[in-house]
């Protein structure tokens, strides 16, 4: 798991692991690529919050989406958070 960005080969070693795993389309709106250059890799925790090349954080996903989301954290990661945490944390007034 390396924190800096991986050379230009294993970024194209880690699409094609990438478009294996999760099939040929974007991860957000599943729309399937037209070619494998359309897949780009979206970091799904932002690479400023979890600084890792790990692949288990890494999604393809098209231009659009990808820039769309840009730095933020995806939805449904967001709806879990606030799901599970505390209604009024410890120590702070309500
Ligand atoms: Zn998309």
């Amino acid at each position: 798991m390396s924190r800096t960005r991986p050379n230009s080969r294993r970024v194209r070693d880690m699409r094609q692991r990438l478009l294996c795993r999760d099939g040929r389309r974007c991860f957000y709106c599943r729309t399937p690529f037209t070619s494998d250059t359309d897949a780009t890799l979206d970091h799904y925790i932002p690479y400023s919050l979890w600084r890792t090349w790990w692949a288990r954080n890494l999604v393809l996903a098209c231009t659009d989406c990808n820039s769309g989301k840009g730095d933020r954290l995806p939805w449904p990661l967001v709806w879990v958070l606030l799901a599970t945490a505390p209604a009024c944390p410890a120590g702070v007034p309500a």
